[in-house]
């Protein structure tokens, strides 16, 4: 026992005063979850995935929201995201946080598709040709 307290008070504590002292990471540590905007479609996946109810998606809106204080970092919805929209950070979130919940508004945008060809115009234009080779 005596031994054991010695040595305790000669190395100091194992924990670290974080966020006092920078936590120690690595390339696999699940720090917070982020989102790029630009590529997320709104389809609601990580929401439904999501264990503790931390994301938030409103489709009308178009704005997606983290609640912080909720998210355990379980990598389900970086894992679950089908556009790979998620990533998860190795860094820790600041304990010290402004807004607990944060808000992004989506920016995707559904790419157009080429206009179809009016079926006259391309009728007129087989017969045009056919004339042609004749
Ligand atoms: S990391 Fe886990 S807890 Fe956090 S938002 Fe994603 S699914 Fe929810
Ligand atoms: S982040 Fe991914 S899973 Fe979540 S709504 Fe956007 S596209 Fe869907």
């Amino acid at each position: 026992m005596t031994r054991t307290v010695l040595r305790n008070l000669a190395g100091g504590p194992d924990t670290r005063p974080y966020p006092a002292v920078p936590a120690r990471t690595g390339p696999f540590t699940r720090g917070h979850v982020t989102i790029d905007p630009a590529t997320c479609r709104s389809c609601g996946l990580c929401s439904k995935r999501c264990p503790c109810e931390a994301i938030r998606l409103d489709k009308e809106e178009k704005v997606w929201e983290i609640d912080r204080m909720r998210c355990i970092a379980c990598g389900d919805c970086v894992e679950g995201c089908p556009f790979g929209s998620l990533t998860m950070e190795p860094e820790y979130f600041s304990p010290v946080v402004e807004h607990v919940v944060e808000s992004y508004t989506i920016t995707y945008v559904k790419p157009e598709k080429p206009a179809k060809k009016p079926a006259e115009e391309s009728t007129g234009a087989k017969e045009e040709g056919a004339g042609e080779s004749t």
